[in-house]
């Protein structure tokens, strides 16, 4: 669809060009193939004007200001698709994709959904528009209570960075629980940032708000320069993937772990636990920003074949051919525009692949996935058996915590 509000100047084809090439491997951009494996592989490629490739040929052929007219790039959901099997290497996603959104947001040709989220993240903290001193209140009344930081102790071992979505979400609140609990039965010793902790900003980065994110880093940065720990751990791959590659860009590097890859090195003392069987068959989705983003794959696999009961298998695309949950990259916050485009969600299509599996359960390591996923499985008659759980759901099940 062509938009009608943006003015491009005549030098924004070479503006553009000029600072994709400024980035890390931004330069690669001019070794595009144009083999069309990018929009090939890319979720909703076949409804995009201008894929990965069809901008890289816009931009070649001087004709940049036509993707700037054109509202499909905001169908771009982050998953790395085309990152992975561009055979160039070019940052399609990090790079070419998120400075395309950031035009567009300059121009103020953003879905209003979208700029709500970006409004909330700068004025909250967190993209769901909450009140920041409730973000620790989803561990209410958990006994042992979970501590937190500046309230219980100055320092602690493992720094646990909750997230948006697993702070605030009701649904994925219970999957936070479940990670307390398991956190207190093998004795490690963690807190968190309660009302310290502000959104990781790695969504809305890869939605063109890089500004916004670098705002949102420095506060974080400055949480974290308060306290003392050897590390963090969190539940949300978004944020792994943001504190692991972006902010030691920005000057706050610390050692992170997934919680899947912290549960894993201590499989030795969570096995034992591990006692009630759980007799299920157990998909697993691999989320973009663990899997393709950052090649963590086994360690989500690990725990679950460590329950009893459990039979894993895999859908038709898994691993580094994962399909994306819709939810990255601002997805989460275009819910309305990609269903007017689509008529379809990836998260549907996600859940068909989990049923053919004859899976029960469809299991999940992102905040993003237990609401998409549920919801998902309310418009398909043949997903009334499945249940959408969190590992860490799975394996507090199993502990009987
Ligand atoms: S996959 Fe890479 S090389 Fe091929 S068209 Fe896309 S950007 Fe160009
Ligand atoms: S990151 Fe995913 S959704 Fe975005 S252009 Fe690449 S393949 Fe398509």
């Amino acid at each position: 669809m062509t938009l009608a509000t943006t003015d491009p100047s005549p030098s924004m084809t070479d503006a553009f060009y000029a600072s994709v090439q400024q980035a890390p491997n931004g330069e690669r951009i001019r070794a595009c193939l144009q083999c069309g494996m990018c929009s090939g592989v890319c979720p909703f490629g076949y409804l995009m004007d201008y894929t990965p490739s069809r901008i890289i040929a816009a931009l070649r052929s001087g004709i940049f200001d036509d993707v700037m007219r054109n509202d499909s790039v905001w169908m771009c959901i982050a998953c790395y698709a085309c990152t992975q099997v561009c055979p160039s290497g070019i940052p399609l996603t990090e790079r070419l994709m998120a400075r395309a959104k950031e035009e567009l947001l300059f121009a103020g040709s953003a879905p209003s959904e979208l700029q709500i989220a970006l409004e909330n993240s700068q004025r909250y903290g967190n993209a769901l528009g909450q009140s920041p001193r409730k973000r620790a209140d989803w561990a209410k009344g958990l006994t042992p209570p979970v501590p937190v930081l500046g309230k219980d102790k100055k320092q602690t071992q493992a720094l646990w960075f909750v997230g948006d979505y697993a702070s605030f979400h009701p649904r994925v609140q219970a999957a936070s629980r479940a990670f307390a609990r398991i956190l207190h039965a093998l004795k490690v010793e963690f807190a968190i940032l309660g009302v310290d902790e502000h959104s990781d900003g790695d969504s809305q980065r890869l939605a063109g708000e890089r500004v916004l994110f670098e705002a949102l880093a420095k506060k974080n940065g400055a949480a974290f320069r308060k306290y003392q720990f050897a590390e963090i751990i969190t539940t949300d791959p978004h944020t792994y993937n943001a504190l692991k590659n972006v902010y030691p860009l920005l000057g706050v590097a610390y050692p992170v772990r997934h919680y899947t890859q912290f549960l894993v090195e201590k499989l030795d003392l969570l096995k034992p636990l591990l006692k009630t069987a759980l007799s299920a068959k157990v998909a697993f989705h691999d989320p973009c920003y663990l899997g393709r983003a950052n090649g963590v794959y086994d360690e989500p696999r690990a725990l679950l074949t460590a329950i009893p009961g459990v039979e894993l298998v895999e859908m038709e695309h898994n691993r580094k051919t994962s399909l994306c949950c819709g939810g990255g990259g601002g997805g989460m916050w275009l819910e309305t525009f990609l269903w007017e485009k689509a008529h379809t969600r990836t998260s549907e299509w996600r859940v068909r692949e989990a049923i053919e599996t004859g899976a029960n359960i469809l299991a999940v390591a992102c905040p993003y996935e237990p609401p998409r996923f549920e919801d998902a499985t309310k418009t398909i008659k043949e997903a009334a058996g499945l249940r959408v759980r969190d590992v860490a759901e799975l394996l507090a099940e199993s502990m009987g915590v």
